[in-house]
């Protein structure tokens, strides 16, 4: 059984390789995909869909049209240059929605199932770059297949059987098993590597469309200011961002260091 995961996983592991090799931020595909993508994206697709209906019977969602317009715009522009990272990206069927939550969070689900809540957008006062480097970093963990590398784990785990009845017999998950597991793709942290990865696909992300990627340095800034005052507002709690996207020390020094790869795609767009 382990020999068979890791063959699989050797199978599908490739490093990711760019167009250019001379521009733009180095990054590792995931590993582990064992559940198609299709199945994760429909999967996330239905949580998503729940999770937004139950924010619209509360009277939650898309108060505010101006900061929806606003988020949609800059998903827009991000969106044009996904196909670098994942070129399925294309086929997505992206959604963006803003939730009404002294939440400091957002999240992008697998195929693109985008929410701000207006805790983080309010709380750090986010101008239009510092929502495009943070949006392109939870785009970067859907493109990179984060929720799906971690989804796979979480099925493996849950039921328990074996990767090869997985690989070919996947009618025998039950929804309520894949419903769990794309919840949990995104409650839980990634790891530190997903993270920086994230990181350095959203910096470009921004760069591409124009948006300048240093913004990713004063969101992070930002944001261990907010966690120091105790989240005000937030019950005295750490900003939920924070639980699932732990702000190591050398996250800031990591994103300074990739800056000159991302700056030159910035500059040509201002050209
Ligand atoms: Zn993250």
């Amino acid at each position: 059984m382990k020999f068979l995961v890791l063959v699989l996983a050797f199978l599908s592991a490739s490093a990711f390789s760019q167009q250019d090799p001379k521009e733009g931020v180095e990054v590792q595909r995931s590993r582990l995909l064992l559940l198609p993508a299709s199945t994760v994206e429909r999967s996330a697709g239905q949580q998503y869909g729940q999770l937004m209906r139950a924010a619209s019977e509360k009277g939650l969602l898309n108060r505010d049209p101006q900061q929806v317009e606003r988020l949609r715009r800059i998903a827009r522009e991000l969106e044009t240059h996904a196909v670098r990272f994942n070129k399925n990206a294309e086929k997505w069927h992206w959604e963006v929605n803003l939730i009404s939550s002294k939440s400091v969070n957002a999240f992008c689900m697998p195929g693109g199932k985008i929410a701000f809540f207006t805790g983080i957008i309010d709380q750090l006062h986010l101008t239009d770059d510092e929502i495009a480097t943070i949006m392109g970093h939870e785009i970067g963990h859907a493109l990179l297949e984060h929720g799906r590398a971690r989804m796979s784990e979480q099925v493996l785990k849950s039921i328990g059987i074996t990767a090869l009845s997985i690989f070919f017999n996947l009618g025998q998950i039950s929804h309520e098993i894949l419903a769990q597991a794309a919840n949990l793709a995104v409650s839980l942290p990634y790891a530190r590597g997903q993270e920086t990865d994230a990181d350095l696909v959203g910096m470009e992300l921004a760069a591409r469309s124009g948006h300048d990627p240093r913004a990713a340095v004063s969101v992070w800034q930002k944001m261990s200011r907010l966690a120091q005052a105790g989240g005000k507002g937030g019950r005295g709690q750490p900003p939920q961002f924070l639980s699932t996207h732990p702000s190591h020390e050398s996250r800031i020094r990591d994103i300074e260091a990739n800056l000159p790869k991302v700056m030159p795609l910035y500059s040509r767009t201002k050209k």
